[in-house]
C-alpha cells in the first residue's frame, strides 16, 4: 500500500544519544538496543473515520522514536498496518449506506494528507489487513494443525487461539485476570461467549455471514480474519521477531498487543522451537482528551486534524500543541494550547531568521538529551524556548541578565536541529511573513 511522501530530513553534526524509552512490559524506562537499522511496528488506523487528535500524538511520539534513532546512526526499518477490513468499518459503511472499500480508500487517503501536513516520517511499510489475509490463513492453519487454536463447536466456523497453550501469555500487559477480562469486554473481545475453553481465548478467524465479506478461509472455511493475528503477520512478514519497538496508543496494551505477542511468538515456537520475544519493548502513547473526558468515538467528541487544517489552522502549530505534553501523559486539547503553540511558533519563527543568535551547541545538545530520555518533548521545548528568548534580546546567554555571545549562523543550526529532531519547519510560513 502507499504511504505518504517523507519530509527534508537534515542531517545535525555528530551522533545523538542513545534513546531511552518507557517499556510497559518491564514497567520501566529501558535504553533501546537496535541493531544498525532500528525495527518498529506502530499499529495503525482502523480507516472508518478521520483523523483525530489522539491518533495524531500517538504518530509523533512514534514519529520522535524514528527521528532519535536516525540522529543517533541507526536506519529504522519502520511498519505500519491499515485495519482495511474490521468491525468498525463495516459498521459505518452500513450505517451510511456507502461501499465499505470505498470507505476506507478515503479515509486511509484523508490520514495520509493528515500525515503528511504535520510531516511524520512514512512507513517503510504500509500494509493492508486485507492483502495480508492469504499469509494469515496459513498462520490460523500452523496453529490449528498444532493444537493451539480450535473452531468453534458452533457451526460458525470461528477460530480461537487456546491461550492456556501460551507461556508468555499476560507478559506484555502484566495485568492480572479480572483486568483482562473487564478490557475484554470493553474492547471488542467476546469473554462471555459460549463454547470457548478458555473466555480470555482472542479470535483468529470469524466464519462467514451473511453480508459480509469474506475470502478463502483456514481449511476451507470462508470468512476474515481477527484484528490481532493481521499485526503479527504484517510484522512477521516484514521486520520478523524481536524487533525494537512495538508501539500504539495505551488502549492497546490489552487486549491488542499482548494477542498479537502471543500469536507471533506461539508460530515462532512452532516453526523453530524457540520461545523469542515478539517485541523487545512495548511502548504506549497516552490519550488526549476534551473537556474533561477522552476523545473517542463512543463519546462523539473528536476534533479532527482535516478539519483544523481546514480552518486555516497552521499543522505546524498542531504538531507543537501535542509535543508540548508528554507523550505517557494523558492530557486535554483545548483552545489555549493551540493558541500558545502559535505563539510560540511565530516566536521560534521570528528567531531562526536572523543571521545572529545565541549559541547553537548548547540547543543541540540539550534537544538530544530531553528527547533520548523518554521522549521529553516539553523539555525539549523549553531548551529552545530559552534559546528564542535570549536571541531576539540580543544577548546570547539565555538568561536575560547578561550579554553573552552571540554566533553567527546559529539561527540556522537551531532550525536544522528543531525540524531533524521535533519534525517542525519553521521557514515556510517564516518567508511568508516577510
Ligand atoms: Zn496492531
Amino acid at each position: 500500500m502507499l504511504a505518504w511522501p517523507a519530509p527534508l530530513l537534515p542531517t545535525l553534526p555528530g551522533p545523538g544519544p542513545v534513546l531511552r524509552l518507557f517499556d510497559t512490559a518491564r514497567g520501566e524506562v529501558v535504553a533501546t538496543t537496535p541493531d544498525r537499522v532500528a525495527r518498529m511496528y506502530v499499529c495503525g488506523i482502523t480507516p472508518y473515520d478521520a483523523t483525530h487528535l489522539g491518533h495524531a500524538a500517538t504518530y509523533l511520539a512514534f514519529d520522535l522514536v524514528n527521528r532519535v534513532w536516525r540522529d543517533a546512526g541507526h536506519g529504522v526499518h519502520y511498519v505500519q498496518n491499515v485495519t482495511d477490513v474490521d468491525d468498525p468499518l463495516l459498521e459505518r459503511a452500513e450505517r451510511d449506506g456507502e461501499d465499505w472499500v470505498v470507505l476506507a480508500m478515503r479515509e486511509t487517503a484523508l490520514f495520509r494528507e493528515d500525515m503528511t501536513a504535520l510531516r511524520v516520517l512514512p512507513p517503510d511499510d504500509y500494509v493492508g489487513a486485507v492483502a495480508t489475509i492469504p499469509r494469515i490463513v496459513v498462520h490460523v492453519e500452523t496453529l490449528l494443525d498444532e493444537g493451539l487454536a480450535y473452531v468453534l463447536d458452533d457451526g460458525t466456523g470461528d477460530v480461537y487461539h487456546d491461550v492456556a497453550q501460551a507461556p508468555g501469555f499476560g507478559e506484555e500487559s502484566g495485568y492480572d485476570e479480572a483486568t483482562m477480562l473487564a478490557l475484554s469486554a470493553e474492547r471488542g473481545g467476546d469473554p462471555d461467549r459460549p463454547g470457548k475453553r478458555n473466555r480470555l481465548d482472542p479470535l483468529l478467524w470469524r466464519g462467514h455471514r451473511e453480508g459480509e465479506p469474506s475470502w478463502p478461509g483456514p481449511r476451507g472455511t470462508a470468512g476474515r480474519p481477527g484484528w490481532h493475528i493481521e499485526c503479527a503477520a504484517i510484522a512477521l512478514d516484514t521486520i520478523g521477531m524481536g524487533f525494537d519497538v512495538q508501539g500504539g496508543g495505551s488502549d492497546l496494551v490489552f487486549p491488542h498487543h499482548e494477542y498479537s505477542a502471543v500469536h507471533a511468538e506461539a508460530l515462532t515456537a512452532a516453526a523453530t522451537g524457540e520461545k523469542l520475544p515478539f517485541a523487545r519493548a512495548y511502548v504506549h502513547a497516552a490519550m488526549i482528551g476534551l473537556d474533561g473526558e477522552k476523545m473517542s468515538k463512543s463519546r462523539g467528541n473528536l476534533v479532527f486534524v482535516s478539519k483544523l487544517r481546514g480552518g486555516g489552522v497552521d499543522p505546524m502549530a498542531i504538531r507543537l500543541a501535542l509535543l508540548s505534553g508528554h507523550y505517557r501523559t494523558d492530557r486535554a486539547w483545548t483552545a489555549d494550547l493551540l493558541t500558545t503553540a502559535e505563539s510560540r511558533l511565530a516566536t521560534w519563527r521570528r528567531a531562526v531568521v536572523r543571521d545572529t543568535g545565541a549559541p547553537a551547541a548548547p540547543v543541540l545538545a540539550g534537544l538530544r538529551e530531553r528527547l533520548a530520555d523518554d521522549l521529553d518533548s516539553p523539555g525539549a521545548i523549553a531548551v529552545v524556548d530559552a534559546w528564542a528568548a535570549a536571541t531576539l534580546r540580543g544577548t546570547g546567554d539565555g538568561t536575560g541578565t547578561g550579554d553573552g555571545d552571540t554566533e553567527d549562523g546559529a539561527p540556522a543550526v537551531v532550525a536544522d536541529a528543531v525540524d531533524a529532531l521535533l519534525g517542525i519547519d519553521l521557514f515556510g510560513a517564516a518567508l511568508q511573513d516577510g
